[in-house]
């Protein structure tokens, strides 16, 4: 059921004389190969970007939005499919593909009504003049997405940049090409005009520094760790290109004494072992007053030690592998790393099985705050608890990194709930659930996670320009 692999440019399929191998991660099986993109094709997908850009701006905001929800209902019609390639490619429990497939969906659905409410505005001028603010698409979107969540991820930068109006040139993630290839298939059959949509692969930063580079490209979207924004961001500097950079993040929970504690503890395990806590927003930083510190963790420890850990296409399974081989040693060496500095290791902290690249559900308890987890994103499946003895202290801990992510909180008191609000620097903050964003909410970071928002009223913003027009009727 894998995909025979392909860049879409130009409204057409090819290979490569290069090619790389894709690999499941539960197996390390090699499923597919991969073309890898060279300069010739770059150029190609450029040229057929500028000039879809041309036709797709000028198409009215009703026929793309028609487009976008014809692309969005054949995802939905195809999610078995489609879930099942994800599961190969990236590993994750097939229920868990199939709700990304429709929420990827979800995203283009959102993004389709929004490309008819771009509104500008009126602003009062005086006698025989009128000042007035349009907005329009920005122009060629180079984008980069990555490996976590293979539909979803490519799905929010292509309806950005759809809905707004721009053509878009994808990369997206080598280790997981299917989900972004199913999107072109879909668009291609609902009739989305050549060049609007390019799909490439190859050398991350080959293709990035290229890119980048080239005039007609007006903004970079990246999702990715912190390090490469950043990288990205200095490359789209030189040529003054915008950007819009979803970055890493190091998501607090903390856990307030009114809360109920095991509920709290169970559904904390759960989430946190989602994905294999390959998730920006994934909740890793436990703050837990000290009156239920003991209670809580042991509910937390429990669960997550019953996590069933295995291959994503078995129907029990509730964690498959890490993504790629990278992840083992980088969470190996923070677990050490933690347990040197003197952190209790209470469930896990090691690879997991014979073979793939599975590690572990791992729960770090009493961490000090010189180990390096407590600064990095740990991007696998661990957790830190810790006890605090006040809110102060827990916000304090919280806004301790320089990641401004996802936060979340369980109490129910309004006065501190208000303090949270006021005082947690994130820029997305849930309260009494670990559900981070919906495609109606706008969904990004503050401080080293990054600029801009996908989804929400907001979400197209960063894939447009405003214009300011003042009308004289007299030549002044
Ligand atoms: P990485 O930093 O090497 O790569 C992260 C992503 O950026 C990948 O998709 C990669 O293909 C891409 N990339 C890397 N260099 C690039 C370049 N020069 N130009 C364009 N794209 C480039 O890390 P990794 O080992 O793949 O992933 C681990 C780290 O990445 C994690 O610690 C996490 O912080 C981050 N990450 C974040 C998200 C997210 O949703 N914010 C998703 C995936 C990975």
């Amino acid at each position: 059921m894998y995909p025979d692999l392909n860049l879409f440019i130009d409204g057409a399929w090819r290979k490569s004389k290069r090619d790389m191998p894709v690999v499941n991660p539960a197996t390390e099986e090699e499923i597919g190969r991969l073309p890898c993109a060279e300069r010739s094709d770059l150029d190609d997908a450029l040229l057929a970007a500028e000039e879809g850009f041309n036709i797709w701006s000028r198409t009215s905001p009703r026929e793309r939005a028609d487009t976008i929800l014809r692309a969005a209902k054949l995802l939905r019609e195809r999610q078995e499919e489609i879930a099942h390639s994800i599961t190969l490619e990236h590993g994750k429990p097939l229920k868990q593909a199939r709700l990304e497939v429709i929420r990827g969906a979800e995203f283009f659905e959102w993004d389709a009504g929004e490309a008819m409410r771009t509104y500008g505005r009126v602003i009062p001028a005086p006698q025989g003049s009128k000042f007035s603010v349009h907005h329009q698409p920005i122009g060629v979107v180079s984008a980069f997405s990555p490996w976590n969540f293979p539909m979803s991820q490519p799905a929010r930068k292509i309806g950005g940049a759809l809905a707004s109006g721009c053509s878009i040139i994808l990369k997206a993630a080598e280790e997981t090409p299917a989900g972004a290839l199913h999107i072109a298939r879909a668009f291609q059959d609902a009739g989305l005009p050549d060049g609007v949509l390019n799909l490439v692969f190859g050398e991350p930063a080959e293709i990035s520094s290229y890119l980048i580079a080239h005039e007609s490209v007006r903004l970079v979207a990246f999702t990715g760790s912190t390090i490469v924004g950043q990288h990205l961001t200095n490359l789209a500097s030189k040529h003054m290109t915008s950007v819009l950079m979803e970055l890493g993040g190091h998501a607090p929970v903390i856990v307030c004494e009114d809360a109920d504690v095991q509920k709290a503890a169970i559904s904390g395990a759960i989430r946190k072992m989602r994905n294999a806590g390959q998730v920006c927003t994934s909740p890793t930083r436990f703050f837990v007053h000290e009156q239920i510190f003991e209670e809580f963790t042991e509910a937390f420890v429990a669960r997550a030690a019953a996590t069933v850990v295995g291959n994503g296409l078995d129907d029990a399974t509730e964690m498959g592998p890490t993504a790629n081989p990278r992840r083992i040693p980088t969470l190996t060496d923070l677990v050490d790393d933690a347990r040197a500095c003197g952190a209790d290791v209470r469930t896990g902290g090691a690879q997991w099985g014979e073979s793939g690249y599975f590690f572990e559900p791992t729960v770090l308890v009493n961490v000090p705050d010189n180990a390096k987890i407590m600064q990095e994103e740990p991007f696998g499946p661990i957790a830190v608890i810790n006890p605090v003895a006040s809110l102060d202290e827990a916000i304090a801990k919280a806004n301790s990194v320089p990641y401004g992510l996802a936060g979340y909180a369980f109490t129910n008191r309004a006065d501190y709930i208000d303090r949270l609000i006021d005082e947690v620097e994130v820029g997305n903050l849930s309260i009494n659930t670990l559900e981070a964003s919906m495609p109606e909410t706008p969904f990004g970071g503050v401080k080293s996670s990054g600029y801009g928002r996908e989804g929400g009223a907001e979400g197209l913003d960063n894939y447009m320009v405003i214009k300011n027009v003042w009308h004289s009727r007299e030549i002044a």
